[in-house]
C-alpha cells in the first residue's frame, strides 16, 4: 500500500513537473516573459489541451507564428480559458447578428421588387383603360379625375422606390463600415493584421516585388510599467503615426501589441533599408513628454527586421523570416534594423 501511494505521489509530481516544463518551453518559444499574467495564460492553454482557448492558440500559432501580446490580451490575459471562449462566442454572435440583419433587408428588397413588378403590370393595364376612357369620354371632369388618379399612383411608386434606394445605400454604407472596421486597428487607426494578410496576398498575386519590415518597440513594457497603460497607448499611437508618415506611400499596419509592419512594393534592398532606418532614427530622436506635466518619458526606440518576399511565400512565412531578423536586431542591442 505504502509503495503504491508513493508511486501515485511520484506520478502526480511527475505530471506537475511536466506541466511546469511545458509552460517554460511555451513561454520561451513564444518569447514571452515569465510574468504572472503570461504564466497563467500558458497554464490555461497547456493544462486544458482540448479547450477553446488551446484551440485558438493552436490556430494562431499554426506555422510557427509567435503569439503577440495583443493575441493574449484578446484571448483573455488575466482571465480563464472560459472567458476567452466567451469573448470569441460574443464576436461570433455579433457577426451572426449582422448577417441576419443583412439577410432580412435583402429579403425585404426581394419582396419590394416583386410588389413593384405587380404594381407596374396593374398600372400598365389601368393606364390603357384610362387612355381608352379619356379617348371615348367627353366628360372633362372624368378626364381630370382619371389623370389625377394616375399621377397619384406614379408618385406613390416613385416614393417607395426612392425609400428603397435610400435603404439600400444605407445598408451598403453599413456593410462597408463593418468591412473597414474589421481591417482597422482602433487605437492607431492603421490597418490591422488581417488587412496586411489580404494586401500581401493581393500584391503577391500582382507579381509586385515585396519587402516586409517587422518593427517592434523596444522595452515597451517598461513604458507601461513606469507611466501606465494609458500613456503606453498614446506612445503606441504616436509611434504608429510616425512610422506611417516616414514610410509614406508604403503599406503600414499594426500587426498586434507593440508591433508594426511595413510592406514595401517595388523598391530595392537599399531603398527599403534607408526608409526603415530613417523611420527608426526619427522615432528615436523624438522627445516624448507626459501631456499632463510635460515631464519627459525618455527615449523610445524601435528595432526592425526586414526580408524580401519570394515566390510562393505566404504572409506568415515572410513574417516569420522578418521576425527572426527582428530578433537578431534585439540581440544586437535594439534600436537598429537588420535586413536579410
Ligand atoms: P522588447 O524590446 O524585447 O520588445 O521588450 P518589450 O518590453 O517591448 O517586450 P514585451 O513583449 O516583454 O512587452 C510588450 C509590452 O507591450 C507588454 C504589453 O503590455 C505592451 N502592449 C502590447 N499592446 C499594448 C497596447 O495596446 N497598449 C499598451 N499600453 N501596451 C501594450
Ligand atoms: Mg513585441
Ligand atoms: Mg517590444
Amino acid at each position: 500500500m505504502v509503495a503504491r501511494g508513493a508511486v501515485a505521489q511520484t506520478g502526480a509530481r511527475g505530471a506537475a513537473a511536466e506541466l511546469y516544463d511545458q509552460i517554460g518551453q511555451f513561454l520561451t518559444a513564444q518569447r514571452l516573459s515569465p510574468d504572472p499574467v503570461n504564466y497563467v495564460f500558458a497554464h490555461n492553454v497547456l493544462s486544458q489541451p482540448g479547450s477553446p482557448l488551446a484551440k485558438a492558440v493552436a490556430s494562431l500559432t499554426d506555422g510557427g507564428i509567435r503569439l503577440t501580446v495583443k493575441d493574449i490580451e484578446e484571448l483573455g490575459v488575466e482571465t480563464t480559458a472560459g472567458s476567452a471562449a466567451e469573448t470569441m462566442m460574443e464576436a461570433k454572435a455579433e457577426a451572426a447578428r449582422m448577417v441576419a440583419r443583412t439577410q432580412m433587408q435583402l429579403e425585404g428588397f426581394v419582396d419590394l421588387a416583386s410588389d413593384l413588378q405587380v404594381d407596374t403590370a396593374d398600372f400598365g393595364r389601368d393606364l390603357a383603360a384610362s387612355a381608352e376612357a379619356i379617348r371615348t369620354t367627353l366628360d372633362t371632369e372624368e378626364v381630370v379625375r382619371l389623370t389625377a388618379a394616375l399621377a397619384e399612383r406614379v408618385q406613390a411608386a416613385e416614393a417607395r422606390l426612392e425609400a428603397t434606394t435610400r435603404e439600400a445605400a444605407h445598408l451598403r454604407a453599413e456593410l462597408e463600415e463593418a468591412r473597414d472596421n474589421a481591417r482597422r486597428d482602433p487605437l492607431t487607426d492603421l490597418p490591422n493584421r488581417r488587412a496586411f494578410e489580404e494586401t500581401f496576398a493581393e500584391r503577391m498575386a500582382l507579381g509586385q516585388g515585396l519587402w516586409l519590415a517587422v518593427c517592434d518597440i523596444d522595452h515597451f513594457k517598461s513604458v507601461n510599467d513606469r507611466f501606465g497603460h494609458a500613456v503606453g497607448d498614446r506612445v503606441l499611437k504616436a509611434i504608429g503615426t510616425a512610422v506611417a508618415e516616414q514610410c509614406d506611400g508604403q503599406f503600414v499596419a499594426r500587426y498586434g501589441g507593440e508591433e508594426f509592419i511595413v510592406l514595401f512594393s517595388n523598391l530595392n534592398a537599399d531603398q527599403v533599408y534607408e526608409i526603415m532606418n530613417r523611420a527608426r532614427e526619427h522615432v528615436a530622436d523624438k522627445r516624448y513628454k507626459l501631456r499632463e506635466t510635460d515631464a519627459p518619458l525618455g527615449a523610445v526606440t524601435l528595432s526592425a527586421g526586414i526580408t524580401e518576399a519570394t515566390c510562393g511565400d505566404t504572409a506568415r512565412m515572410v513574417f516569420q523570416r522578418a521576425d527572426r531578423l527582428l530578433y537578431l536586431a534585439k540581440s544586437d542591442g535594439r534600436n537598429c534594423v537588420r535586413i536579410g
